[in-house]
C-alpha cells in the first residue's frame, strides 16, 4: 500500500475518476475542507493526516517535512543517520500513511470516524513493538539515544 502510494496510484477518487469509474462522492471524507480527494491532499494537505504528523514529529523530535512521499523518503537517505533510525523513520512515514488511508476507508465504507488521537497511539504502539522485538540486534543497540528518546515520549 505504500509502495502505491509512493506512486501515487491507490485508487483515490480522483484517480478514480480518471479511470472512468463511477463515482459518487469526490470530496475529502476526512476533512470538511470540501475539496476533490487526491493523493497529494490526503497525505500531505488534509488536516486529519496533518494532526497525526504533527504529534509524529512531537514524539520522535525530529523535524520531518511531509512535503510528498517520496521527496520524504528521498531526504531521509541523504540525512546520513544510523541505519536503524533511518529504518525506524520509514517504518514511521509507512505507518501514518497506512493509517491515514484506513481511516479514509472506514469513514467512506463504514461511516466510522477515527480520531486522530487513536491513529497515532496505534502507530506508537506498532513501532515500540517492532523496536522491542529487534532490540538484541547490534543495529538497535547502536541508536540507543534515539530509541530511549521515543520510549520515554
Ligand atoms: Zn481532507
Amino acid at each position: 500500500m505504500v509502495w502505491l502510494a509512493i506512486q501515487g496510484r491507490l485508487l483515490t477518487q480522483e484517480r478514480k475518476l480518471r479511470l472512468h469509474i463511477q463515482v459518487d462522492d469526490t470530496e475529502c471524507c476526512l476533512c470538511e475542507e470540501k475539496v476533490m480527494e487526491t493523493t497529494r491532499h490526503l497525505f500531505e494537505e488534509c488536516k486529519w493526516s496533518k494532526m497525526v504528523w504533527q504529534e509524529i514529529v512531537q514524539w520522535t523530535g525530529i523535524y520531518l517535512i511531509n512535503n510528498g512521499i517520496k521527496q520524504f523518503l528521498d531526504g531521509i537517505k541523504e540525512k546520513h543517520w544510523k541505519q536503524f533510525k533511518m529504518e525506524t523513520i520509514a517504518a514511521i512515514s509507512g505507518a501514518v500513511l497506512y493509517y491515514t488511508w484506513r481511516a479514509r476507508n472506514w469513514k467512506k465504507y463504514k461511516g466510522k470516524n477515527v480520531n486522530t488521537k487513536d491513529a497515532v497511539i496505534q502507530i506508537k504502539k506498532e513501532i515500540t513493538e517492532r523496536i522491542q522485538f529487534l532490540s538484541n540486534s547490534k543495529k538497535v543497540q547502536r541508536c540507543r539515544g534515539f530509541i530511549q528518546h521515543l520510549f520515554c515520549n
